[in-house]
C-alpha cells in the first residue's frame, strides 16, 4: 500500500496532505527502505555520487531576534557573543579554498552591526579574491532592498529556514513580533532577485503535528527552492524549550527520502544537527537522499560560541580536520566530495 504512495510520489513529485500523513504516521522499515534506495537512484542520476562541500563561517552569534528554540536567542544572557571582523572572514575563506571549498556560507545571528554597507564590502571582497565561488548568505529577515544590494554585490545563494509553515505554529515558536508572513515574503523575494534559495525546518520543533510537517511539505512543493535543509530539533539548555525532547532521526531520514522524490534535483544537506543526534547522522542522512554537508571553516576560537542546542559536534576541530573527517564519512558509503560550486542544475541547466 505504502510502496504504491511512493511510486506515486516518485511520479507526480507530490501527493495530497492525507497522502502525506499516512506516508509519515505509518511507514515500516520495509516502506522506507524502498523510498530511500528510490530516493539514491533519483539523486545519482542528477549528481552521480557527487556530496558537495559548503564551508560555513559562523561570524556573529549577536541576534536581535528572540526565537524559543535559538541558544544564541538575545534573552540568553550566558551566551558569550563574538563577531569576526572582515579580516577573520577573509582569512576562513583563505583556509577553506586551500582545502578545496568552493562555495563559502556566511551565517550568523541577526546582527545590526553588520548593515549593508559593512555587509555588501565583505561579501565583495570576497567575490573578488575568489571569483570561482559561490557564496551563500544566511543573515535572516532584511528588507527587499538590502538582499537586493547584497545579490548585487555579489551573493549567490541565501538559506532562510521557514521554520513552520502553519502559522499557527510558527507563532508558539517565535515571540508576536515575528511572523510567518513576513518569512514567507523574504523568501519570495530572495527568489524574485535572483538568489538560489534555500528554505527548510526542524523535525520534532515543539508542538509540532504531522499535519503541520504536511503543510511544510506543501510549501516546498509549492515554493519549489533549489536547496532545502531540515535537521532535527535538539534542546538548548539556556532557551524556553530546554525540557522539550529532541526530534527523532528517522523522521528526519524519512522527510529528506521525501523531498528528495518531490524535488529530484534539489540540494539537501546532511546537517550537523542530524550528525549531533546519531554518530553516523550525516552517513545516514546521504543514504536517504541527501546530498550536501557543511563542514565548519569558523576559527576555532569562536566554535564553541555559536551553540544553537547542546551537545553540537565539531566545536573543537580545526577546519581540515572537519574537511577530512567528511571525507572519510562520505568514502565510507560509496560517495566522493566534489570540488566545484554545486550550483543548482535548476540555474545551470534548462531543467
Ligand atoms: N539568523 C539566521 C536565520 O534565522 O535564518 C541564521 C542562523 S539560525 C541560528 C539557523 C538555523 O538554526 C535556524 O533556521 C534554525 O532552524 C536552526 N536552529 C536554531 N536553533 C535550533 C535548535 N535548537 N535545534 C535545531 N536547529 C536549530
Amino acid at each position: 500500500m505504502l510502496k504504491l504512495l511512493i511510486d506515486k510520489l516518485e511520479k507526480e513529485n507530490r501527493l495530497t496532505k492525507e497522502e502525506f500523513a499516512i506516508l509519515i504516521d505509518n511507514a515500516t522499515e520495509e516502506d522506507r527502505q524502498y523510498l530511500f534506495s528510490k530516493a539514491r537512484k533519483i539523486k545519482e542520476r542528477y549528481f552521480g555520487n557527487k556530496i558537495y562541500i559548503r564551508g560555513l563561517i559562523e561570524f556573529t552569534n549577536y541576534c536581535k531576534n528572540d526565537c524559543y528554540y535559538c541558544g544564541i536567542r538575545r534573552s540568553n544572557k550566558e551566551a558569550e557573543r563574538y563577531r569576526l571582523t572582515k579580516d577573520d572572514i577573509l582569512s576562513c575563506c583563505e583556509t577553506g579554498y586551500s582545502l578545496g571549498f568552493r562555495t563559502f556560507v556566511l551565517q550568523g545571528g541577526e546582527d545590526p552591526y553588520f548593515n549593508d554597507e559593512r555587509m555588501t564590502d565583505i561579501v565583495s571582497s570576497i567575490k573578488e579574491r575568489y571569483s570561482d565561488c559561490a557564496l551563500t548568505l544566511s543573515l535572516g529577515e532584511r528588507s527587499y532592498e538590502s538582499y537586493k544590494a547584497l545579490y548585487e554585490a555579489g551573493a549567490d545563494r541565501y538559506l532562510l529556514r521557514h521554520e513552520t509553515a502553519d502559522s499557527g505554529h510558527y507563532s508558539k515558536l517565535h515571540p508576536e513580533e515575528m511572523l510567518l508572513s513576513t518569512r514567507k515574503e523574504a523568501l519570495y523575494a530572495l527568489k524574485e532577485i535572483g538568489y538560489q534559495v534555500g528554505t527548510g525546518f526542524m523535525v520534532g520543533s515543539p508542538y509540532q503535528t504531522t499535519e503541520h510537517i504536511c503543510t511544510d511539505l506543501e510549501f516546498i512543493a509549492d515554493f519549489k527552492p533549489h536547496m532545502v535543509g531540515i535537521g532535527p530539533f535538539i534542546p538548548h539548555h539556556n532557551t524556553p524549550f530546554k525540557d522539550f525532547k529532541a526530534g527523532s532521526v528517522e523522521l528526519t531520514l524519512l522527510l529528506i527520502g521525501i523531498i528528495r522524490l518531490m524535488l529530484p534535483c534539489c540540494l539537501i544537506p546532511a546537517t550537523t544537527a542530524l550528525g549531533t543526534l546519531a554518530a553516523t547522522g550525516r552517513e545516514m542522512g546521504v543514504l536517504a537522499g541527501a546530498n550536501v554537508v557543511m563542514p565548519n571553516l569558523s576559527p576555532s576560537t569562536v566554535r564553541n560560541k555559536y551553540l544553537l542546542y547542546d551537545n553540537k559536534i565539531c566545536t573543537g576541530d580545526e577546519a581540515a580536520e572537519c574537511r577530512m573527517c567528511l571525507e572519510r564519512r562520505m568514502n565510507s558509503i560509496g560517495s566522493v566530495i566534489a570540488v566545484d560550486r554545486g550550483d543548482s542544475p535548476l540555474v545551470t541547466s534548462s531543467i
